[in-house]
């Protein structure tokens, strides 16, 4: 791919500016005609592996320079990152795969830049969290970007243990090595009759999606060895609302709508328990109506 007939003729901000540019998770055509103008107008490109990202602008006949910004050295490369817009320069931030800062560095160079006082501009484009939720189906309502679970069974349990009442979907990022006993946990915390969708090697060669209950999910990748192959996001639908509030927030409503209009009742119950304030404010209708 060149981009001599394909990138649009970019103009940069006239404000030295950092772009933070996505770049394909796998397949090259995703790449946008913006980031195609943007990484070929920058005087410097920041990236987490140079060798990686020089791939790419080869493939797309870019010939801007680039140097290393990663988890490692993130702190020293966003000094140098300052001080080239400081200089005068336009500079892209880019990661091996899909949106900088989403499970990849560049937050906190970021951060610093904003600190600094120079703009910092988003150029989007492919994010395999939101390439996965986008083909599940599941989302009426709000999603949540989990990421990724820490890596050993216990602490993995105990974080979903605190997920498992979430209604919105959730989106989790998972190693090959660990998706087999990922969704096992899953399963166990959130529930087996949950829906799950694998989104395996998006936009690549295997690309594989699948919809199971939870409860299927391990034996599903145990029936082939290939299934753990590849990048994975899990999607999980979000928590079936309850028919009932709990016995605690029932009381602490019930207690509040003795002294206080419904809407306030609903809104300081929902500070005391943590339950969400619409359920609350329909519970409160109901016990006023009744
Ligand atoms: N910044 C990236 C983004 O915007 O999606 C994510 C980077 S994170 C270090 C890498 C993880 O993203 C992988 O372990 C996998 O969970 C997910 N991922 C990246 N590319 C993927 C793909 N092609 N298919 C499925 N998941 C992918």
């Amino acid at each position: 791919m060149t981009d001599s007939s394909s990138a649009a003729a970019v103009s940069l901000s006239r404000t030295p500016s950092l772009y933070v540019v996505a770049t394909p998770l796998g397949n090259l055509q995703d790449i946008t005609l913006r980031a195609l103008g943007v990484l070929r107008a920058v005087d410097v490109i920041a990236a987490e592996d140079t060798r990686h990202s020089q791939r790419l602008l080869d493939a797309c006949g870019i010939r801007t320079r680039l140097f290393a910004l990663h988890q490692h050295n993130e702190q020293a490369a966003a000094g140098q990152l300052i001080e080239r817009l400081a200089a005068g320069e336009n500079v892209a931030l880019i990661t091996d795969a899909g949106t900088p800062a989403v499970s990849d560095p560049g937050a906190r160079a970021v951060a610093r830049v904003r600190a600094a006082g120079h703009p910092v501009v988003p150029v989007p484009g492919p994010c395999a969290a939101v390439a996965a939720l986008s083909v599940a189906g599941f989302a009426e309502g709000g999603f949540r970007f989990v990421g990724f679970l820490p890596p050993k069974s216990a602490a993995r349990r105990a974080a979903l243990a605190g997920l498992r009442d979430d209604p919105s979907v959730l989106v989790f990022y998972e190693a090959p090595h660990r998706v087999a006993a990922c969704v096992a946990d899953l399963a166990a915390e959130l529930g087996g009759e949950r829906r799950l969708l694998v989104a395996r090697e998006l936009t690549k060669l295997h690309e594989e999606i699948a919809c199971m209950p939870l409860a299927d999910a391990e034996a599903w990748f145990a029936a082939d060895p290939n299934r753990e192959r590849g990048e994975f996001v899990l999607v999980v639908d979000g928590a079936p609302a309850r028919d009932g509030l709990d016995g605690e927030a029932e009381r602490v409503l019930g207690l509040l709508l003795a002294e206080l209009p419904v809407k306030t009742a609903a809104r300081l119950a929902a500070e005391i328990t943590g339950v969400a304030k619409n359920a609350l404010y329909a519970r409160a209708l109901e016990l006023k109506g009744g």
